[in-house]
């Protein structure tokens, strides 16, 4: 099935239920932000068949932290512009979405048994903002991040998810955004680049394990072992698939989208979990 299929085929399947659905998107170039692609146009239609939520909580690769699980509590989250040597035009982005500093707050509350705390300097780093402008164009649904404490154990990422999946039930979408393999030493340019074998493995592994709902397995680095070392020589842009996870249950169904291997090893799957 095409992406196109999938997405109207979950956009049928999508009640009106009050329990928000859980949204993975891999990111990969900050140029999607401004080109038009198969992402960019999947990311638009993704928008257009989510209900509209109260708020977006937004756990992306690209704050990392050590020691601390951190939400930010501001009440206009800049845009960050975390990259360099990309054209101008990708500099003079802006989504001036609200925060939800109230929510926040409560968050940081939340996590207290992970060591979640307010801060007020971030904002939106390009993991949330670049595929924000797509799902929610208009930029007005308030929005915030929670970090990743990149000093603990993959499992910890699933006990977040667990623990924010209450939000669900308050109108709140979870936007995970990172790749489910993301080696950018092992990057091969060209726009039909083929794509590494422990991309497509690691990627396939990935897959089916979340459709076995075997969240342990995507946790157990000692098992994954040299294959995640490979698929992600640094784990940022894994954990926010593996929040993601933990906050699903039972009830949820699981719909992929946009499941290529771009520049050879960077996966650009992304998912829905969402009640039946
Ligand atoms: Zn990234």
């Amino acid at each position: 099935m095409s992406t196109a299929q999938t997405l109207t085929a979950l956009k049928d399947r999508l009640s009106p239920s009050d329990r928000m659905p859980l949204v993975f998107l891999g990111h990969g170039s900050p140029m999607n932000a401004i080109e038009d692609s198969a992402y960019s146009r999947a990311w638009t239609k993704l928008g257009k068949t989510l209900p509209r939520p109260k708020a977006i909580l937004v756990v992306s690769a690209h704050w990392m932290t050590r020691g601390t699980t951190l939400v930010d509590v501001s009440a206009m989250p800049r845009t960050i512009h975390d990259f360099y040597g990309f054209p101008e035009e990708l500099f003079r982005q802006q989504y001036p979405a609200h925060g939800a500093p109230e929510l926040a707050r409560e968050v940081a509350s939340l996590l207290a048994s992970h060591h979640g705390e307010e801060d007020d300097t971030w904002g939106l780093d390009h993991g949330a903002w670049t595929v924000l402008k797509y799902l929610y164009p208009g930029a007005d649904v308030p929005v915030f991040q929670v970090s990743i404490d990149m000093t603990r154990g993959l499992d910890y990422q699933l006990e977040i998810g667990k623990t924010l999946a209450e939000l669900r039930d308050r109108g709140v979408l979870i936007l995970g955004s990172g790749n489910i393999v993301h080696n950018l030493r092992a990057i091969r340019w060209g726009a039909n680049s083929k794509p590494h074998d422990f991309a497509l493995e690691f990627d396939r592994l990935f897959a089916d394990r979340l459709a076995d709902r075997d969240f342990a397995a995507l946790a157990d680095r000692a098992k994954l072992g040299s294959l995640l070392q490979l698929a992600h020589p640094s784990l940022d842009h894994y954990l926010p698939a593996l929040t993601i996870a933990g906050a699903s249950d039972a009830r949820d169904e699981l719909t992929f989208m946009t499941d290529a291997i771009d520049l050879g090893s960077v996966s650009m799957r992304s998912y829905v979990f969402h009640q039946a």
